[in-house]
C-alpha cells in the first residue's frame, strides 16, 4: 500500500467519524455530504440573496436597488433592534415549515436550529443574546396542535449556541388580527395586550433573542418585543426561518 493510498484512508477513516456516511438531506432525502440540506435544497433555501437584501431594521426582503430600508421601517421604526430570516416564505422554505408547524415533521427541528444558529452568529450583530423566547401560542392554538414549533426551534437553536430557552417567559393572550388596512391607532390596539409577561425577573436587564417560524407583517414580533420591553428587558432582536419579500407592488401606492 503507496503513501498516498494510506493517507487517503487515513483521512476517510477521520471523515467517517465527523461524518458518518449515510447521511441525507433533512428535507428531500438525497444523500448528503456534512451539510443538512442537499445542494438542491441549500440553492433554493438561499436563492433569494442573488435578487434581493434585508432591510437593515427588519429583515424583509427588499429588491436590489430599493434601499435598505423598507417602507414600514421608513414609517416606524419597529421596537426590536433587528430581525433576521434564513430565507424568503415562499419554495422550499414554505414546505418544510408546512411539514414541521401541520404534519408534525419535529425532527427537521434539529436541522433548522442549525440554519437559525448560522444567522444569529453572522447577522444579528456581535453582541450574543443571554436567552432565548419562543413565539408562544395561545392556550387553545397550542392544545389544538399540541406542539408550538416556535419552542422546537428555540430548543434547537439554544442547543446549538448553549443558551437558555425561556418558554414560559411571554404568554399569548390573544391573536393578533391582520394588520393590513388598519389605522395606526387601531394597529397600537390590535397589538397592545396580546401578549403578556407573567414574571417579569425573567426577562428584567436582559438581551433576548425572539424566536419564530415567519415573520411577514411583522405584527407579532413587534407586540411581543413591546411586551417584553415594557417587562425590563435591556433588548430584543428576532429570528426566524422565513420572512417576506417586499415585492415592488407593496411599495409604490
Ligand atoms: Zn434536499
Ligand atoms: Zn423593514
Amino acid at each position: 500500500m503507496g503513501t498516498a493510498t494510506k493517507i487517503e484512508r487515513v483521512m476517510s477513516m477521520f471523515a467517517d467519524l465527523l461524518f458518518p456516511r449515510g447521511k441525507v438531506c433533512a428535507w428531500c432525502g438525497r444523500p448528503v455530504g456534512r451539510e443538512l440540506l442537499c445542494t438542491e435544497c441549500r440553492r433554493e433555501v438561499y436563492s433569494w440573496r442573488e435578487e434581493y437584501h434585508p432591510c437593515r431594521y427588519c429583515g424583509r426582503l427588499l429588491p436590489a436597488g430599493q434601499g435598505d430600508t423598507c417602507r414600514h421601517c421608513q414609517e416606524e421604526r419597529p421596537p426590536f433592534q433587528r430581525a433576521r430570516a434564513v430565507g424568503a416564505y415562499g419554495g422550499i422554505l414554505k414546505e418544510i415549515i408546512w411539514a414541521l408547524k401541520y404534519q408534525g415533521r419535529r425532527s427537521l427541528a434539529g436541522p433548522l436550529g442549525i440554519l437559525l444558529a448560522g444567522v444569529v452568529l453572522k447577522e444579528l450583530g456581535p453582541e450574543s443574546p443571554q436567552l432565548l423566547i419562543p413565539v408562544p401560542l395561545t392556550a387553545a392554538r397550542l392544545q389544538s396542535r399540541s406542539f408550538n414549533q416556535a419552542e422546537l426551534l428555540a430548543r434547537a437553536l439554544g442547543r446549538e449556541l448553549g443558551l437558555a430557552v425561556a418558554g414560559q417567559a411571554l404568554v399569548r393572550v390573544r391573536e393578533t388580527a391582520p394588520q393590513v388596512g388598519l389605522s395606526r391607532q387601531a394597529r397600537w390596539q390590535n397589538l397592545a395586550g396580546a401578549f403578556r409577561v407573567p414574571e417579569h425577573g425573567l426577562v428584567r436587564g436582559r438581551r433576548l433573542l425572539l424566536v419564530d417560524d415567519v415573520l411577514t407583517t411583522g405584527a407579532t414580533a413587534v407586540a411581543c418585543t413591546a411586551a417584553l420591553l415594557s417587562a425590563g428587558a435591556t433588548s430584543v432582536r428576532v429570528v426566524t426561518l422565513a420572512t417576506g419579500l417586499e415585492v415592488i407592488a407593496n411599495i409604490s401606492p
